[in-house]
């Protein structure tokens, strides 16, 4: 590893539901000292707030170690997050809401902490490192046991008020479809996600969902199998019909595709593309490319270091 002594580094944090992930990222992108920790699924709000500490103070101290330059700390969890304080939505996290985070970790560390939704950040890496670097206005999407989404809007990630919204794969494209756990009925979610791909293709094929996953769908449907056809036509189409919402509202330069089905290859992309073009407004989606994400796993630690890299290099 190459270490750049002038570059300003920051840490960045991903929590997800059974781990969190640390890597130090310089300001031009580059990743070092990838850690990660578990979190066990019986974790209390101490145990979690004490393994990310533990996970940020390994990090720093490989930092410190070269002599590197750290100037903050970005942080991603589940969650609705406004002004670095976690309100609560972290479904999988017990105890998870209503913690300064922001202000917690800077007295821990004794610097300038910025936090996120992990979807947003996810977002806002591809946005920054990923597939749509150079972009402004850019829609991204998490296709995985759910859909999670992030809008970035004129350069800057876009929540709503108080940073409530961009909840992408909760808006309705079957009004009489079955009820969602977020209160509405017929979300995207419900029939565009891995989950759905897997439920569907149960239920056409009467395999149970226990022996399948998105990927075994996938190599069903290279080899021409009717049911994954089917499944996989329906999937996209669904997820083309919201992608075009969004392209109608939004007018992104890049829909950026992410989440484990979006390894399946560009022909997945493109029958996405090809759903999403048959539906939206042309006037609105005339600059808009789809493509998958490029980051993987490593977005989210790269969204929430560019939470405090990009602001040190607008100020
Ligand atoms: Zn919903």
């Amino acid at each position: 590893m190459i270490f750049n002594k002038n570059l300003k580094y920051a840490v960045g944090v991903d929590l997800g539901g059974t781990f969190v992930k640390v890597a130090l990222i310089s300001e031009l992108g580059d990743i070092f000292f990838k850690n990660l920790l578990p979190i066990g699924s019986d974790a209390t709000k101490d145990i979690i707030l004490d393994t990310i500490e533990k996970i940020i103070l390994i990090t720093i101290d490989q930092a410190d170690e070269h002599a590197l330059n750290v100037i903050g700390i970005g942080i991603g969890t589940p969650g609705i997050i406004y002004k670095g304080v976690l309100y609560g939505g972290a479904d999988n996290l017990k105890g998870w809401e209503n913690i300064d985070l922001a202000t917690h970790y800077s007295e821990v560390f004794n610097l300038p902490v910025q936090v996120d939704n992990d979807a947003n950040l996810m977002g806002l890496g591809e946005f920054y490192y990923g597939a749509a670097k150079g972009c402004t206005d850019t829609v991204c999407l998490t296709v995985g046991t759910g859909i999670g989404g992030a809008v970035i809007a004129n350069g800057a990630l876009y929540g709503g008020f108080k940073n409530r919204g961009a909840e992408l794969g909760h808006i309705v494209v079957e009004h009489n479809g079955p009820p969602c756990n977020c209160g509405g009925q017929g979300c995207l979610e419900q029939y565009a996600s891995t989950t759905a791909l897997i439920q569907r293709y149960a239920k056409l094929s009467g395999m149970d969902v226990k022996n399948l996953n998105g990927h075994y769908i996938v190599e069903k449907y290279h080899e021409n199998e009717p049911y994954a056809i089917k499944c996989l036509q329906e999937q996209t189409n669904y997820l083309g019909h919201g992608i075009a919402a969004f392209i109608n509202i939004f007018a992104p330069q890049k829909v950026v595709i992410g989440g484990g089905i979006s390894d399946a290859g560009q022909f997945y992309i493109d029958m996405v593309s090809a759903a999403a073009t048959k539906y939206m407004m042309s006037d609105c989606g005339g600059h808009t490319e789809i493509v998958g994400a490029q980051l993987g796993n490593a977005a989210g630690s790269l969204g929430a270091a560019a939470l405090i890299l990009k602001s040190a290099a607008t100020t």
